[in-house]
């Protein structure tokens, strides 16, 4: 029988987690929470439970950006935080690399891996990729890209 690795199963997953985001500024974007091989919390970009979605309204353009939704990351720590599951020591992936205050939340609610799907996408800017990287590095997060077929150190001799 031709079963999927654990990393195929899990990335299969947070795409499609990300096809229910709300606002088509940058990537459709979904990041899962796992641990011990179970998903404990899901979320993808949109708006907070309530607000209008930027698919029905348009965006919310403040300085060039959309602040109308949640990032897929965040909206998952959320989920976790609204239903008391503990995350600690667990592992997030993500669609496409985190922005630099996603990334400050992973490290702070414990998530100690992050593994993320596509490593193409970088609308982040330079120093939000220096400053994740710097951090990821410093907080001793384990960082990798999914290639498909294998995980890709993402912080090999990362030099401060
Ligand atoms: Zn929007
Ligand atoms: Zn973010």
């Amino acid at each position: 029988m031709n079963r999927p690795s654990w990393h195929e199963y899990f990335g299969e997953i947070t795409k499609v987690v990300a096809t229910r985001t709300t606002c088509d500024r940058g990537i459709k974007k979904g990041c899962i929470i796992v641990k011990d091989n179970r998903i404990l919390a899901t979320g993808y970009a949109g708006s907070p439970p309530g607000m209008d979605h930027c698919d029905k309204v348009g965006h919310l353009m403040i300085k060039g950006h959309c602040l109308r939704t949640i990032h897929a990351e965040r909206n998952a720590l959320n989920f976790a935080a609204k239903y008391g599951v503990s995350i600690d020591g667990a592992t997030a992936y993500i669609t496409d690399s985190p922005c630099y205050h996603c990334s400050k939340d992973l490290v702070a609610t414990g998530i100690k891996t992050v593994i993320i799907l596509s490593n193409e996408y970088r609308t982040n800017g330079q120093w939000q990729i220096e400053e994740r990287n710097k951090l990821f590095y410093k907080c001793n997060m384990k960082y990798y890209w999914y290639d498909g077929n294998k995980l890709v150190n993402l912080l090999p001799g990362f030099i401060p």
